[in-house]
């Protein structure tokens, strides 16, 4: 498209310049020719220093141009002539008020009321313009200094019409600029449909390995459930003490399977959300009541670590919504705003209904986030600090799932976070009526 633009600017240019500026040359000449013809014709007469012609046609003899002027020093007109006489004011006016310079040329669109000056002399005007079909008349104006014995006398100024040829550009320009329109839409199309094309393989590609992540995932929760209970088994039956070696391995191996279970979970969570075939159940239920669940069951938890864990909520909050979905999302950011504050702090879940909105907002007095993370928390895999959030257990697909939540309920998450100081979640999602 910019080639195509830049093609189409560069032949009008190209077209443009070597038309004018060949009128141009062409006038520029012609008006020098007939100043010195001019400067001979008074020679020859030998006149007394004034502009005086006899036989105008013998002065002026080869002009075939739209009109010649020759003034005096004070501007007033000696002799001249044009093709449309009405036109002569208009023009001496537009002559004496330019000061033109030596190689500057005038170009001037003059307006003619066709009919009014058609209606008393229509045949004459018929026959001298039989061309010309538009009410304005392009001109182009070059003027030359007129000399006799040494001293400036007049001028001469002769006016060739462009009128054609602007038309012809003009209309150049609509055309260029409608094929250039044209085109930009057909590439366009053209390269939506073949980029369509190219992007099927790349489209299949993507959409086979989205599959095998969600069947893998969905493949290892059996074995990692078997190797779970097996721990368990093996925990109650053999007689370990706890100082035991293969106590500790056990409990590591334990934890880390447990870990890995969620990573399973949250990946097949993600991959199905991707490939949108989990599916949203709308239901309608009392979001307190879950919400105060969520914490109860997150408050062992914080008391393990001497955090205090606060809940405010009004009595009922009847939403539409995924109930399972909601809570994942509640179990999410008190794991981590309890995962993320040292022993001895405070957080705290509020639950409000602000005009068809349901408002959620999790603080914590926790490590806070740099501002530089706001944005990137949300990622998949993201963790601000690897080592350390990996200690507490987190693969970073906690808060990607939360915002995907979130969005699946057309709400939206937001964090605002102070290193040092503690971080604020806030979710809006909108309470839809049945
Ligand atoms: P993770 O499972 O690692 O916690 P998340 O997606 O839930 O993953 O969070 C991504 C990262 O955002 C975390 O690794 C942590 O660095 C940061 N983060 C999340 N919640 C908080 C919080 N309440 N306070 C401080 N940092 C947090």
């Amino acid at each position: 498209m910019l080639f195509l633009v830049l093609f189409i600017a560069v032949v009008y240019l190209i077209l443009y310049v070597t038309i004018f500026k060949d009128q141009e040359r062409e006038l520029t000449s012609t008006v020098s020719q007939e100043a010195r013809s001019i400067e001979e014709y008074l020679k020859f007469q030998n006149h007394q220093g004034g502009l005086e012609f006899f036989n105008q046609e013998s002065v002026v003899k080869d002009v075939d141009q739209f009109f010649y002027y020759v003034v005096n020093r004070s501007g007033e007109l000696v002799i001249g002539d044009e093709i449309i006489p009405e036109l002569r004011t208009n023009i001496l006016n537009v002559i004496s008020r330019w000061n033109h310079s030596e190689d500057e040329i005038l170009q001037e669109t003059f307006h003619l009321n066709f009919s009014e000056n058609r209606s008393h002399d229509k045949g004459k005007r018929e026959e001298f313009r039989p061309m010309q079909k538009t009410d304005t008349v392009r001109l182009i104006i070059d003027g030359e200094p007129i000399f006799y014995n040494g001293e400036m006398i007049g001028t001469l100024y002769i006016g060739k019409e462009i009128s054609f040829a602007y038309q012809v550009f003009k209309w150049l320009l609509i055309i260029l600029a409608g094929l250039a329109i044209l085109f930009m839409v057909v590439a366009l199309i053209i390269s939506n449909y073949m980029s369509k094309k190219a992007m099927v393989p790349i489209t299949r590609a993507f959409s086979r390995q989205r599959e095998f992540v969600a069947d893998a995932s969905h493949e290892l929760r059996t074995p990692l459930s078997v190797m779970l209970s097996s721990i368990n088994a093996m925990e109650m039956t053999l007689d370990f003490k706890k100082e035991d070696y293969s106590h500790k391995l056990l409990v590591n191996m334990k934890n880390e399977v447990k870990r890995m279970t969620n990573l399973v979970g949250d990946l097949l969570t993600l991959a199905r959300s991707d490939s949108g075939t989990i599916e949203y159940v709308k239901e309608r239920f009392d979001f307190r009541s879950i919400a105060e669940e969520a914490v109860e069951s997150v408050r062992t938890m914080a008391e393990s670590k001497q955090i205090k864990l606060q809940f405010d909520a009004p009595k009922s909050l009847i939403i539409n919504g995924d109930s399972q979905r909601l809570t994942q999302l509640l179990y999410i950011l008190l794991d981590n705003a309890i995962k993320y504050t040292p022993n001895g702090g405070e957080t705290k879940l509020s639950l409000s209904v602000k005009g068809k909105e349901l408002l959620m907002m999790m603080k914590d007095t926790g490590i806070g986030i740099k501002p530089e993370d706001h944005g990137r928390i949300f990622g998949r895999f993201y963790r601000v600090d690897k080592a350390r959030t990996r200690q507490a257990g987190g693969y970073g697909l906690g808060l990607a799932i939360a915002k995907w939540i979130v969005e699946s309920h057309q709400g939206s998450i937001q964090v605002s976070s102070e290193l040092g100081k503690g971080s604020t979640f806030f979710i809006r999602i909108p309470i839809k009526e049945q």
